[in-house]
């Protein structure tokens, strides 16, 4: 999605707003691919006393996998974006301002590069998900540790006696 903002770069006030999907579905965090669904994108580039500001607001429901039990779920997840850009850098130095292409802006690029930076590293189904034990191999969310407590080896004896 590319975004020509001849029509506002030098008029101070003006407004152009847009609103597509990204498709994100080719790609891959870990060995999954989460962003099944399509990411809804919907902002404006508003031109604030000559400065050009890109808004945006990114959504979608992704399908993950949890890092503790194994369990797939879904979050929507919502990034939000402010970003300055410009014609030209003044600074070369300045990574936070995004150059334009002449008077194009590549919205796609941009927002797909700002919605993956957003993605977490750690997926939990719930916060205080308790995993699966290593041990007996139970999902400790729904079932009970299998695992034999162990016996101190004092006790064993004691044990066989009474069993
Ligand atoms: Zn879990
Ligand atoms: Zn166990």
């Amino acid at each position: 999605m590319r975004l020509d903002l001849r029509d506002i770069i030098h008029v101070p006030g003006a407004v152009k707003e847009f609103t597509f999907d990204l498709d994100l579905s080719d790609l891959e965090f870990y060995g999954d691919k989460p962003i099944e669904e399509p990411v809804h994108v919907q902002g404006k580039v508003v031109n604030r006393a000559g400065l050009l500001l890109l808004e945006a607001e990114m959504s979608s429901n992704l399908h993950l996998r949890c890092d503790s039990c194994g369990r797939p779920f879904q979050r929507v997840k919502t990034v939000s974006v402010q970003r300055m850009l410009a014609t030209e850098l003044q600074d070369q130095e300045d990574d936070d301002i995004i150059l334009l292409d002449g008077s194009v802006l590549d919205v796609g690029e941009v927002l797909t590069e700002e919605y993956v930076l957003e993605m977490d590293t750690k997926n939990l189904c719930r916060e205080d998900c308790k995993g699966i034990c290593p041990g007996c191999g139970v999902d400790l969310n729904t079932e009970p540790c299998k695992c034999k407590p162990d016996i101190d080896p004092r006790f064993s004896a004691l044990a066989s006696l009474l069993e």
